[in-house]
């Protein structure tokens, strides 16, 4: 980007390490918020804005320390022509009193408080200097954009980033960048804002209604092109992948009419067996799977998603589908996340058939090599019914006789690409495929994302659960969450004590949980019986420490997520989960239905880690404050509902969509401006339309698609061939 002028080698660098290298990246990196001048108050009526948020800007005159008593403050006082202003941080801040001088502009927002009849923001929610109070003054808006490490390293300013702005946005290579992409019908239907001077507003808007007229343009943009691409990806499925089975249902569904149907059958034999009846939302879910896989109804291969939430009883479903695949003369597959889980899931099953002539067999890494073959060969000459493993199920070496169902258990996951496998792999008879899932997405959203998903809730929990109750300890409190362990042990319940898996770095995430492991088996609870396992352990070692703490030989295990889905231990009844602040709301969702299994009451305790306390002599800026209490809040929800819907919802509010855009080959999306929930009703018209646009013209080789077409490759840096279908 050195063309830039201002713009040398280190800053080049900076921009380049911030993903920024070409005129696109760069016109593409959009402010993060705007200041609206008409929102900059006059420090003199402070007193009328009393408690409300507001935008302030001022010189500063003083910055003080105060240091004689606790809490100590640092303080940054401003004036403008009609009064004076203290900006206040409960901290002591080399930071702040060495980034802010007197003599320099400042803008701050945050709530209006008095204090010793003089006005203040305390931790504002944003502060920053400029020497722009000028064109505020002028009523501009002013962009603020994100500022990565990167920028600071490379002194890329605010100010900075502006004028580089007002530069490019004259060049010609900006006119070339942005020419239209969007079919003309589109345009004019929606009254869409042109492409560039879209772009400019975005930068130095003219106005709040022409600001928001590009935001709107730019983020029907955005989600068209993701929808165009998920269109094209379904279109070619549908064109590759055959018909599917048609099953012969109907033992399934006399089972769902009368437990005991004139007919027996494996499955109602298994049904029988149970300790339990089916809840309604099961048996409902049944019914509509049943109806999917039925011979009557066939069209393309099943692909239906059932999601349900923690012990919801998605196992038994899923095992009654395949029991009645197997009844055609099928096999099938069940994939869980981890070994963990499907040889868990290969005990109970092997109990619940353990009368049935059902051949079970379970495939998981360090297995004998002799066993190994033994099972393949087993699986591809038929004698195997149903083989459960991991997602190693699908690879070349594991050759079925004649697969007719695959169902992959917590894994939302399984996306496009490993549909694209299936499908390609099982040309002439696709396997139906059903997916399992805590983690439920909002019904439209689903729809949307993968139109030709079905989706099938179990909005109910068996009867007798006890409600999981869930308390934030901050850790300078834990004093009295070890004492609280010690009672729920002397009562003879289990605890877990959980530091949950970071996607990026198992290695340190099991470091953390190691040293854990050791202070409190050392040092916290040397009297007690403190077990560990994480998912570097071997296999045989991890089944090991299950099997301890089944026979209650152990009172606290010390686990990594590796406890995070399926397994089952009615004593445990208290949850404490480290680090808490750090993992989706989902999973810590998933991690608490782990305890409240037998009908004790159960907790689950929500250990922040301590970078989240503030502590007084800490330095911090007003963006680590805003990110702490963001976090806090966050897990509130958790002490407040125990719905996993909600829960999800919030989720997807708060972290955004990247795991459910994502396909593991192709790359998560990541969209720029657009957010998914917020912008729900443009995704579902930019789905219709893009749906629309491939029937009429299905590879985009009309002229006036032209542009479309390229934006469509250069965006997911596609090959012409992606296109085809063949
Ligand atoms: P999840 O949906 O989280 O996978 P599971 O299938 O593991 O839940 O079921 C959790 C527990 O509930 C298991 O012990 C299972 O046997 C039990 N269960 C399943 N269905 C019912 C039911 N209808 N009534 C009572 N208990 C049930
Ligand atoms: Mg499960």
């Amino acid at each position: 980007m050195q063309w830039l002028k201002g713009v040398g080698q280190k800053r080049a660098a900076a921009l380049s390490t911030a993903g920024i290298d070409t005129i696109e990246d760069l016109i593409e990196f959009f402010p993060r918020r705007f200041i609206d001048a008409r929102t900059v108050i006059n420090l003199g009526d402070a007193q009328q804005y009393l408690w409300q948020s507001v935008t302030v800007a001022g010189t500063v005159i003083g910055v003080q320390q105060f240091t004689y008593r606790r809490p100590f403050r640092t303080q940054i006082t401003i004036e403008d022509k009609t009064g004076v202003l203290h900006l206040v941080f409960f901290v002591y801040s080399e930071w702040i009193a060495k980034q802010y001088k007197v003599g320099d502009g400042v803008v701050a927002i945050g709530a209006i408080g008095f204090f010793r009849g003089e006005p203040q923001i305390v931790h504002p929610e944003f502060l920053e200097k400029t020497s722009e109070s000028q064109e505020l003054a002028e009523g501009k808006l002013l962009p603020i954009y994100p500022n990565p490490q990167a920028f600071k390293d490379g002194y890329i300013s605010q100010v900075q980033l502006r004028k580089m702005f007002e530069q490019v946005l004259l060049s010609d290579d900006f006119i070339r960048v942005t020419t239209e992409v969007l079919p003309q019908e589109l345009i004019s239907k929606y009254q869409l804002m042109e492409r560039p001077t879209a772009f400019r507003e975005m930068h130095l808007p003219g106005s709040p209604e022409t600001l928001s007229q590009a935001r709107r343009r730019l983020i029907y943009e955005e989600l068209f092109f993701l929808q165009l691409r998920f269109a094209v990806e379904r279109h070619r499925i549908q064109a590759t992948a055959g018909r599917g089975i048609g099953f012969d249902v109907s033992s399934l569904f006399s089972v769902l009419q009368s437990p005991k149907p004139r007919k027996p059958s494996i499955i109602s034999q298994v049904i029988e067996s149970l300790p339990f009846s089916l809840t309604n939302a099961q048996q409902r879910v049944l019914s509509e799977i049943a109806t999917d896989m039925s011979k009557d109804h066939r069209r393309i291969p099943m692909h239906r998603l059932v999601q349900g939430d923690v012990g919801s009883g998605k196992t038994i479903v899923a095992l009654l589908v395949m029991l009645a695949a197997v009844d055609n003369g099928y096999q099938c597959a069940l994939m869980a996340p981890t070994e963990v889980l499907a040889k868990q899931h290969y005990l109970s099953m092997s109990a619940l058939l353990k009368e049935t002539p059902i051949e079970l067999s379970l495939l998981v890494g360090g297995q004998p090599k002799k066993l190994r073959a033994e099972i393949l060969s087993e699986l591809s000459e038929g004698r195997t019914n149903i083989v459960i493993g991991t997602h190693a199920l699908l690879e070349e070496n594991v050759i079925f006789d004649k697969l007719g169902m695959i169902v992959a258990d917590e894994q939302h996951k399984f996306g496009v690409a490993q549909r694209k496998i299936l499908i390609e792999k099982y040309r002439d008879a696709p396997p139906d495929v059903l997916i399992m899932t805590a983690t439920p997405i909002p019904r439209t959203l689903a729809l949307t994302l993968y139109q030709d998903l079905d989706v099938s809730t179990i909005d109910e929990l068996p009867s007798g659960r006890k409600q999981i109750s869930t308390t934030i300890v901050m850790p300078s409190a834990q004093r009295g969450l070890f004492t609280h362990i010690r009672e729920v042990v002397k009562r003879g319940e289990q605890v877990y004590i959980v530091y949950p898996q970071l996607e990026k770095s198992e290695t340190r995430d099991v470091k953390t949980a190691t040293k854990a492991y050791e202070v409190f088996s050392e040092k916290i609870f040397p009297d007690l019986h403190v077990g560990f396992i994480h998912g570097k352990l071997k296999s045989a070692d991890k089944q090991a420490v299950m099997s301890a703490f089944r026979d209650k030989q152990i009172d606290i295990l010390v686990a990594t997520s590796v406890i995070e889905v399926g397994i089952d231990v009615a004593n445990a009844t208290l949850m404490v989960i480290g680090n808490a602040e750090r993992f989706g709301l989902a999973q810590l969702h998933q991690l608490r239905g782990r305890v409240g299994r037998g009908g004790k009451a159960s907790e689950c305790i929500l250990v922040p880690s301590e970078k989240l306390e503030l502590k007084p002599d800490e330095s911090v800026t007003s963006e680590d404050i805003e990110s702490r209490t963001a976090s806090l809040e966050r897990l509130k929800i958790l002490e407040r509902t125990t719905d996993g819907f909600e829960i999800a919802k919030a989720d997807l509010a708060l972290r955004g969509p990247g795991d459910f855009l994502g396909t593991q080959q192709s790359g998560a999306v990541k969209l720029k401006l657009a957010d998914i929930v917020r912008d729900q009703q443009i995704l579902e018209q930019a789905a219709k339309d893009s749906a629309q646009l491939l029937e009429q013209d299905p590879q985009l080789r009309n002229k006036e698609h032209s542009a479309t077409r390229q934006e469509l490759l250069r965006l997911y840096h596609q090959r012409e061939s992606f296109l085809e279908v063949g």
